[in-house]
């Protein structure tokens, strides 16, 4: 993450974080309830929205602690749950013709929060003062036109905020994917997708 004092940023609708193919849009279970009942999804159709990105070789479990997202165990191994692709490597959701996303309200805390990165650190003596701080994405600096010296100075408290309630909601995630992961572990749970999004639709009557 690099970092810097005056973050600089305007969107030039380029469409590339919609499009890189090497970039999977991430989504939470919070993601996942909020564009299943804005598209008013069945479970069926909720499931066809979403791609699950395996890996070749499983990392390691030291390894997996340090991820921003924990990988899910799926009948296909670990995986990350994002939203679909085409094989051109944009999302099923970007509108290639209208050059803009279909489900912009209901988008993801991931495409909210590019190209900025966001991380926590708590203060020892009292965890309750933690401080957010933020940095350009590495994949903002790749590929993102509109982090440019020539553009406007952002609202940071605006952008913090939106940070804050990311972290919350990456952490409610990890939790999530913690004990799925754990009852799949101990036999408690078949890990299919349709029981994964059964479980997520539950989450949300409690
Ligand atoms: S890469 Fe940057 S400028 Fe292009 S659409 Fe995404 S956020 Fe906007
Ligand atoms: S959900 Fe929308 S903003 Fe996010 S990658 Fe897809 S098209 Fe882009």
């Amino acid at each position: 993450m690099r970092s810097t004092k005056d973050f600089r940023f305007k969107c030039t609708r380029c469409g590339n974080c919609c499009t890189d193919k090497n970039t999977i849009v991430n989504v939470t279970y919070s993601d996942i309830l909020r564009i299943k009942k804005g598209l008013n999804l069945l479970l069926n159709e909720t499931i066809e929205i979403l791609g699950f990105y395996t890996y070749n070789k499983e990392p390691a479990a030291e390894d997996r602690k340090k991820m921003v997202i924990s990988p899910i165990r799926t009948e296909k191994g670990l995986a990350f749950v994002g939203l679909l692709k085409e094989d051109s490597g944009a999302c099923n959701f970007y509108d290639e013709i209208n050059v803009k996303c279909k489900i912009y309200n209901l988008r993801p805390n991931f495409c909210r929060t590019f190209p900025f990165t966001f991380k926590i650190f708590f203060n020892k003596a009292d965890r309750s003062k933690a401080k957010i701080k933020m940095g350009y994405a590495e994949k903002g600096d790749q590929y993102c036109p509109g982090i440019s010296a020539d553009m406007p100075l952002i609202n940071e408290e605006q952008w913090i905020q939106l940070g804050k309630k990311t972290i919350e909601d990456l952490n409610d995630n990890n939790i999530f994917i913690e004990k799925w992961n754990d009852a799949v572990r101990i036999g408690q749970i078949t890990p299919t997708v349709r029981n994964l999004l059964l479980t997520i639709f539950n989450l949300d009557k409690k």
